[in-house]
């Protein structure tokens, strides 16, 4: 056995539920410390421990992740009824990725994991298309209004102090018929828009922006105009200086060219439009398993997951003894991400080296042919292509890691 590697400052660690907390344990197990010496700061975020907490212990590593800067989360049970009963739960807990992103104030930026047997639905694209949502406002805190006869519509607003009445006239309904407000606020946009090239930075990548602000004169218009500002002011010498560009185009233009490029950019989005699209690029990728997500805080800190749940369908079978075939690849990729990150950050080549070594492992394995079910659905049929199980997958990447490792 070779020295193992040192990671130099303390790994923030959120453990999670069902099939991904089976899955995660292995791959600890079986991919990371048998080469890594790190110190980890653990928070279970098991659904039983955040209910014994008050959800406390959430809180917790978000403060955590803002002490070190980088935290690898594994997908937890956002409880609903259901889960109340099932658990046994005081209550349905927030979901922990909303506590963790509210504190952090960040952006989430999915990217796909490609493999060259399986081909995207889009066949020019040959790199992964990174979507950036902003997570705030628009129709998802929207307020609507069914109208319920002729008559005229207004918006009202008064100053916090009341001194100023502001009127906007919006329309004289002729007969019945529905309306809708939405709203957002400037320091929002901003830390969106900072999120973004802090992120395009990071990964050395284009970044679009797009909004429809030929249509939306203020709403749309004030995003491209915040982000324009910020890039101006903060960006303009360190994207120059990194070789990478931003560039704004409207909504339709930037589809349009979207689905002609060979990918690679980061495409940031408003809310419903990176609701939307993300769901567009993961379909067009294949598997949910493929999808890596790191939230991104305009302070610098920075939390990888996988984009996926807790697989709880898999998890029922696992219970019963049945054997099961999950993905363990974003799992796999949200801690080879949040490596790589702290090697950044600490200054620590070999441990960069050891994220890179594992995430090639990983699409070799899949490249050559062995998969979990997910995925032999999606792959080119070969005759060498073996479905395996779950710690079987695990092992096969654990034994091309080992050798990637003695080359
Ligand atoms: P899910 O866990 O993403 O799984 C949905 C389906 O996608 C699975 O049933 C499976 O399809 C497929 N799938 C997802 N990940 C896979 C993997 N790694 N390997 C193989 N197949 C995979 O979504 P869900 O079942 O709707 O949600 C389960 C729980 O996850 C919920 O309690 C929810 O609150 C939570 N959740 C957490 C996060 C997070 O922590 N970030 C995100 C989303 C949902 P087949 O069954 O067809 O094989
Ligand atoms: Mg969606």
């Amino acid at each position: 056995m070779t020295k193992k590697i040192k990671v130099k400052t303390t790994v923030v660690e959120m453990d999670g539920d069902e099939m991904t907390r089976v899955m995660w344990q292995m791959v600890k197990d079986k991919l990371l410390f048998p080469y890594l010496d790190m110190n980890i700061d653990y928070y279970d975020l098991h659904i039983k421990h955040r209910d014994d907490t008050d959800d406390k212990v959430t809180v917790d590593a978000a403060k955590a992740i803002m002490k070190y800067g980088v935290g690898i989360k594994c997908a937890t049970i956002t409880p609903n009824e259901d889960r109340v009963i099932e658990y046994k739960l005081k209550k349905a807990w927030k979901s922990p990725n909303g506590t963790i992103r509210a504190m952090l104030d960040g952006t989430v930026f999915r990217k796909p994991i490609l493999v060259n047997n399986i081909k995207p639905a889009v066949s020019s694209w040959k790199k992964p298309i990174t979507i950036g949502r902003h997570a705030y406002g628009d129709v998802y805190s929207n307020t609507e209004f069914a109208v319920p006869s002729a008559g005229k519509l207004e918006l009202v607003f008064t100053s916090q102090d009341g001194s100023k009445i502001i009127g906007v006239p919006v329309f004289n309904f002729p007969s019945k018929g529905i309306a809708q407000v939405n709203y957002n606020l400037e320091k929002s946009i901003l830390s969106f828009a900072q999120a973004c090239f802090t992120y395009a930075l990071s990964e050395k990548i284009d970044l679009w922006f797009s909004t429809k602000d030929t249509i939306s004169k203020i709403y749309d218009a004030g995003f491209r105009e915040i982000f324009s500002r910020e890039f101006e002011l903060n960006w303009k010498e360190k994207f120059n200086k990194a070789g990478i560009e931003y560039f704004f185009t409207l909504i339709d233009d930037a589809v349009a060219r979207i689905m002609k490029s060979e990918g690679g950019m980061l495409w940031a989005l408003k809310n419903y439009d990176g609701d939307v699209m993300s769901d567009m690029v993961a379909s067009a990728n294949g598997s949910l398993a493929m999808m890596t997500s790191v939230l991104v805080s305009p302070n610098g800190w920075f939390e990888y997951e996988a984009a996926h749940g807790t697989v709880q369908k898999h998890y029922y079978k696992h219970l019963k003894g049945e054997e099961t075939s999950s993905n363990s690849m974003a799992l796999i990729f949200a801690w080879t991400g949040g490596l790589r990150k702290r090697g950044e950050m600490d200054g620590t080549p070999a441990v960069i080296k050891f994220a890179d070594k594992l995430e090639e492992a990983a699409i070799a394995t899949v490249e050559a042919g062995t998969m979990t079910g997910d995925l032999i659905a999606l792959a080119e049929k070969k005759s060498y292509n073996k479905k395996v199980n779950t710690e079987g997958f695990i092992d096969s990447i654990a034994a091309t890691l080992q050798k990637k490792l003695n080359d």
